[in-house]
């Protein structure tokens, strides 16, 4: 037996990592990228910009100026604290990092799978209720759940990943009234969703959000972060490690996302290739297409396997879902430009043509 196997953890021997797959000049349609790169007249302004920073010197800790531009970004209000992470999966961990051993981690299924991992990573215990049939949340059998294992953290991502949809707002809202846990509303993709509950925190002390940058245009930068009430943040805070948001995220970020208004244009771009897009897979036959409110469309397909590998084969990767329990014969596919969409598509019909 190797060193590392009479070392490590066994539960963590057990575990699959969180496998990325190959994607060297593939269309990429996998993992809710956005296709627009930075614009042209942008470039020179930028470089002159990072060139100011001083990357001989350890990050501003706070990253005070940072914080203020994702308030402008975002309009959230002042009087609600903003909590940065080198991506909002650093947060869901620092949320874990918070709890006591024996806490559980509960959230609905399927959903993001980072949950899950980082209940075990943390050694908390995880328990997933099943969405019902139309991938809405079961509100009795959540419920029950909640009085049954007392949870410490609820993770919700709305909208959902992978099925897309967001979930009736009653029913969260239920949920946020009808526990001691804190409420993580995981609000990834947000830009692409009709409603939101940022305003909200001012009302449920136990509500937190998680947002993201990498679903806007910048998965490159690993930046997201937690809003929520000013106290509740400030505990948290104690928790983070010292200067995890680097300079080069930071000088990036304070340039890039000052572009409200292209930032908007490029979500608005998607919303309107979200609709073509489903509106062209629902004209396929024998595809069933989910209703989204995000950046990507979960459609269930006839023999899923051989439609990911046709386009694998062609160039275009998305994702396959059809071993995750409940998703069977489900694929994901990320809304992306109009031309890689067009692309996409012709396969997926070719496929069944
Ligand atoms: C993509 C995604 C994230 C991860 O965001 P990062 O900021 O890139 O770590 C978190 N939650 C959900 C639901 C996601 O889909």
């Amino acid at each position: 037996m190797s060193f590392i196997n009479n070392w490590l953890r066994s539960d963590i021997q057990a575990i699959n990592a969180y496998h990325v797959p190959a994607s060297d000049d593939m269309v990429k349609l996998d993992a809710m990228e956005s296709p627009f790169p930075l614009p042209d007249e942008l470039i020179g302004q930028y470089l002159a910009y990072l060139a100011d920073a001083d990357l001989n010197r350890y990050p501003n800790p706070s990253a005070d100026e940072l914080r203020q531009t994702l308030r402008e970004l975002m309009d959230i209000p002042a009087e609600f604290g903003v909590l940065l992470g080198n991506g909002s999966d650093e947060l869901i961990q620092l949320l874990a990092l918070a709890c006591e051993t024996g806490d559980t981690i509960l959230s609905i299924e399927p959903s993001f799978v980072m949950y899950g991992m980082i209940a075990k990573f943390t050694r908390l215990n995880y328990q997933g209720v099943n969405l019902d049939h139309n991938f809405e949340i079961d509100l009795p059998a959540t419920l029950s759940a909640i009085e049954a294992y007392n949870p410490k953290l609820i993770f919700i991502a709305y909208p959902n990943n992978p099925t897309g949809n967001t979930f009736d707002r009653s029913a969260i809202e239920k949920i946020i009234t009808s526990t001691k846990a804190m409420v993580v509303l995981d609000e990834a993709y947000y830009a692409y969703a009709d409603d939101s509950f940022l305003m909200d925190i001012a009302k449920y002390p136990n509500l937190v959000l998680l947002r993201t940058v990498s679903k806007i245009g910048f998965a490159g930068l690993r930046l997201g972060l937690l809003i929520g009430a000013q106290d509740t943040v400030n505990e948290l805070d104690k928790l983070r490690l010292p200067y995890n948001i680097n300079t080069l995220t930071q000088v990036s970020a304070n340039f890039l996302l000052q572009e409200k208004e292209e930032i908007d244009k490029n979500a608005k771009a998607i919303l309107a290739e979200r609709t073509s897009l489903s509106d062209a897979l629902n004209t396929i036959e024998g595809l069933v297409v989910y209703p989204s409110q995000a950046n990507f469309i979960l459609f269930k397909a006839p023999v899923a396997d051989a439609l990911f590998e046709a386009l694998k084969t062609q160039g275009v990767l998305i994702k396959n879902l059809s071993a995750a329990p409940r998703l069977t014969d489900c694929l994901r596919v990320t809304v992306g430009s109009a031309q890689e969409n067009a692309q996409f598509i012709e396969i997926v019909k070719n496929h069944y043509g």
